[in-house]
């Protein structure tokens, strides 16, 4: 790579671009990153941290049965009267996805509590991410881009 050229140029360093430049390297291209404030997060680093989702090891080890479809019947719920305003090849995107995301986010070391229940979904399907500053959670490190970006490089490399 040179100064000006690599093989996937990422912009922004919020969720979904951290996400693409780690799959991005993972597949051994030369990745640039850029950001245009001074640290990475984004609006990312504003979010709660919530995350719903069925078929997960949580709601697996609760014993709780879900399933895409009931998770995409129950998204109507929040939308009311704009339900029909919905995407739905977007939502069935989304519901389908959203296991296997979580469980790439557990593979980077993000640690989840719950499932918990979110009405109007009918099952329990929000995780929380467990953060430094939840109760039990001293000893664990809490998830830096950086490191992130680091780790996922080593691992295959
Ligand atoms: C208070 C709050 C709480 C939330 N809680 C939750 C929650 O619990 N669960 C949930 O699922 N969602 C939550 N959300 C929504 C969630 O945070 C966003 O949907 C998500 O972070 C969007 O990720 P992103 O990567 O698309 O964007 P961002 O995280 O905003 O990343 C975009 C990045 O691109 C950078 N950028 C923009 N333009 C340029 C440019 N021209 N050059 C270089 N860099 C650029 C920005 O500075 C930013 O860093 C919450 C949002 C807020 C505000």
């Amino acid at each position: 790579m040179t100064k000006d050229r690599c093989d996937v140029l990422v912009i922004g360093a919020g969720a979904a671009g951290l996400a693409a430049a780690i799959e991005a390297r993972t597949l051994r291209a030369n990745v640039v990153l850029i950001e245009k404030n001074d640290a990475p997060g984004g609006t990312t680093g504003w979010s709660i941290g919530s995350f719903t989702a069925t078929q997960t090891p949580h709601q697996i080890s609760a014993g709780i049965k879900d399933s895409t479809d009931a998770h995409f019947d129950d998204m109507r719920r929040f939308a009311g009267k704009d339900a029909d305003r919905d995407n739905p090849g977007l939502r069935r995107l989304f519901v389908e996805n959203l296991s296997d995301t979580l469980r790439w986010l557990m593979s980077m070391g993000v640690e989840f509590f719950g499932p918990m229940p979110e009405p109007p979904h009918t099952k329990p399907r929000m995780h929380n991410v467990l953060s430094a500053g939840h109760e039990g959670a001293e000893r664990r490190r809490p998830l830096r881009p950086k490191s992130t970006l680091r780790a996922a490089a080593e691992r295959n490399h």
